[in-house]
C-alpha cells in the first residue's frame, strides 16, 4: 500500500464488537470503510471474543430471552451497581437503544441460545450467543467481507494527526516504514488499557505485576493515550476497572472465561498468612464476584485460597484447572504452600462458629457463622468433610473504565466540552461515561453494540454530506 494515498471515508480503529458495529453500520450508509486491527488474525476480535452475551432491553420473550426486561427496571440495576456514577443521558440511551441489539445482531448471522447451567438466573435479562463470543465476531468479520470493508491485520495505530479538533491521519506501525490512512472520519474502538502492565503499574504500584489480564494482550491503550494527547476528554477514574477473582494458574493473558472461580460462597476464601479477610457469603456469586479480584488485589501477594470441602463438588461450575486436593486440612496446608498450624487453627475457629441452618444454595439461606472478626453470613456450613480443595485465586483484569467523554452522537468530546469535528468513540474507550464503577453482566458488549452502531451511522453521515 502506498502511504498516504488512501482516500477513505470512514477509518475504524479496533476491530472487536464495537468496531465492527461501527464498520458495518457505516458501510451499509454507503460508506468506504476500513478497519485497523492491532492483531493478527488469529487473535482478532480482542475482549469480544471472549464474550458470552449481553444485556438488551426488552418487552417481552424474545428469541431466548423470556419474560420483560424495560427501562425502568434496567436503569435502577445500572443505578445500583454504579452507585449513582453514570451519566444518566448515555446510560438511558444505552438502555433504550439496546432493544434493537438483539435483533441487530440476528440479522447480520449472530445466532443465540438459552443459558447453559450455571447462568440460567441470567435467562430474562441476558442474550447468549449461540457459540459465544468467538462465533458472534466470525459472523460480525463475514458481514463486513460480504459489505467489501478493507480489514488490516497487525494494523497497530501508534500516532493519530490532528488540526485542532479534526482528525487528519492515523499512522500505523510497519517494517520499513510506517503506513499513513487518511480518512475523513474516524471511529476509536480500540479498547481500554488492561493489557498494559506498566500503565496498570502507575496506577496501582508495582502489585499490578501479580494481576491477570482476563482477554486480549493487545489492548494496550495507545489510542487512548493519542486521544487525550490530542486534546480528548478524559472520563472515568484510572483505577475503576472490572476485575475478578480468576485461578492463580492462569496464563498472564487470554485465559478467558474458563479460568473462574465460583466456588467462593461455598466455601472459605483465606490469604497468603492463612487467614480470612471477607465475608464470603454476602450476597449470590454472580453479584459478588466482581468485587472479589480488587479483594485479592489487596491481600499480601495478590494471592487467595478458597477452600472447600467434599460437600461442595458438584455444585459449582469447574474451573479449567483441577483442584489441590487432601484428606486432612493440615496435608492441603502444605500442598498449597500454606502455615499448616494457622490454616488449622482459621478452619476450626470457623467450623465452631458455623450455626445450626438449612442450607440452600439457590436463596440467601441465613446459614451463618457467629463470634467471628469476620463472619460468614449465608451458605456457612463446617469444612468437615474430606477430601478437601484448594483453588488459588489472583486478580483478573477484564477491562478498564478510563476513556474519552463521547456525547449522544458518539462524538468524542474534547477537554474544552466541545464536541470533534470527525471523532467518534465506541466501547470500551467510552465505556466509562456509563460505568463509573462496579459492572452489570452483559453491558459491555451491550454499550459497544449501541455506539458502535452511532458512531457508524453518525461517522458515515459526515463523511458522505
Ligand atoms: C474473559 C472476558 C469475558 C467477558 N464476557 C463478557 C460478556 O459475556 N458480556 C459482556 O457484555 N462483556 C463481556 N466482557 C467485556 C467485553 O469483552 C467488552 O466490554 C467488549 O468486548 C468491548 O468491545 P470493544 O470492541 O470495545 O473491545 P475489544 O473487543 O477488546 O476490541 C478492541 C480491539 O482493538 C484492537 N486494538 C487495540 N489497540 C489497538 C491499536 N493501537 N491499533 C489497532 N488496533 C488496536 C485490539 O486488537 C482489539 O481487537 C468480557 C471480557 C473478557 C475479557
Amino acid at each position: 500500500m502506498t502511504p498516504k494515498t488512501r482516500k477513505l471515508d470512514t477509518l475504524i480503529i479496533g476491530g472487536g464488537h464495537a468496531g465492527l458495529t461501527a464498520a458495518i453500520t457505516a458501510a451499509e450508509a454507503g460508506a468506504r470503510v476500513c478497519v485497523l486491527e492491532g492483531a493478527p488474525k488469529s487473535h482478532r476480535a480482542g475482549n469480544s471474543r471472549h464474550t458470552r452475551n449481553l444485556r438488551p432491553m426488552h418487552q417481552g420473550p424474545i428469541l431466548s430471552l423470556t419474560g420483560t426486561y424495560g427501562e425502568d427496571e434496567y436503569w435502577d440495576d445500572l443505578l445500583r451497581v454504579t452507585d449513582g456514577q453514570t451519566n444518566e443521558t448515555l446510560a438511558r440511551l444505552t438502555i433504550r437503544e439496546s432493544a434493537q441489539s438483539v435483533a441487530w445482531l440476528y440479522r447480520h448471522g449472530v445466532h443465540f441460545q438459552p443459558p447453559l447451567g450455571g447462568t440460567l438466573h441470567l435467562g430474562r435479562t441476558n442474550a447468549f450467543f449461540l457459540g459465544g463470543g468467538k462465533a458472534l465476531m466470525n459472523a460480525l468479520y463475514r458481514e463486513a467481507g460480504r459489505l467489501g470493508i478493507e480489514v488490516h491485520y497487525n494494523a497497530e495505530v501508534i500516532d493519530l494527526k490532528f488540526d485542532g479538533k479534526r482528525f487528519e491521519e492515523a499512522v500505523v506501525k510497519a517494517e520499513p516504514d510506517n503506513r499513513s490512512f487518511q480518512a475523513k472520519t474516524l471511529v476509536a474502538a480500540a479498547g481500554g488499557f488492561e493489557s498494559n502492565i506498566e500503565w496498570l503499574k502507575e496506577i496501582w504500584g508495582a502489585v499490578a505485576d501479580n494481576f491477570l489480564i482476563r482477554g486480549t494482550p493487545y489492548n494496550r491503550g495507545e489510542v487512548l493515550k493519542l486521544l487525550h494527547a490530542r486534546g480528548g476528554q478524559q472520563v472515568g477514574d484510572p483505577k475503576q476497572c472490572h476485575a475478578v477473582a480468576i485461578d492463580g494458574r492462569a496464563p498472564k493473558f487470554d485465559g478467558g472465561i474458563v479460568t473462574r472461580v465460583d466456588c467462593v460462597s461455598l466455601g472459605i476464601v483465606v490469604n497468603d498468612n492463612a487467614s480470612r479477610f471477607y465475608d464470603e457469603g454476602e450476597d449470590f456469586w454472580p453479584k459478588r464476584y466482581a468485587i472479589w479480584g480488587r479483594l485479592v488485589a489487596q491481600q499480601p501477594n495478590q494471592i487467595g485460597h478458597v477452600i472447600i470441602d467434599s460437600k461442595s463438588i458438584g455444585a459449582f461450575m469447574p474451573p479449567v484447572f483441577p483442584p489441590i486436593v487432601a484428606d486432612t486440612i493440615g496435608d492441603l496446608a502444605r500442598r498449597i504452600g500454606l502455615d499448616e498450624t494457622q490454616l488449622v487453627k482459621t478452619v476450626n475457629r470457623f467450623n465452631a462458629a458455623v450455626q445450626p441452618g438449612t442450607f440452600d444454595h439457590t436463596e440467601l439461606d441465613g446459614c451463618k457463622t457467629q463470634g467471628l472478626e469476620i463472619n460468614k453470613t449465608n451458605w456457612a456450613r463446617p469444612l468437615d468433610q474430606p477430601p478437601f480443595s484448594a483453588y488459588s485465586l489472583k486478580p483478573g483484569i477484564t477491562f478498564t473504565y478510563l476513556g474519552v467523554g463521547v456525547n449522544e452522537k458518539a462524538q468524542m468530546l474534547m477537554a474544552t466540552g466541545e464536541p470533534s469535528d470527525n471523532v467518534f468513540a465506541a466501547g470500551e474507550i467510552m465505556a466509562g461515561n456509563v460505568l463509573g464503577k462496579g459492572y452489570l453482566a452483559g453491558i459491555g458488549m451491550t454499550i459497544g453494540g449501541v455506539f458502535g452502531q452511532i458512531a457508524g451511522r453518525e461517522a458515515a453521515q459526515y463523511a458522505l454530506k
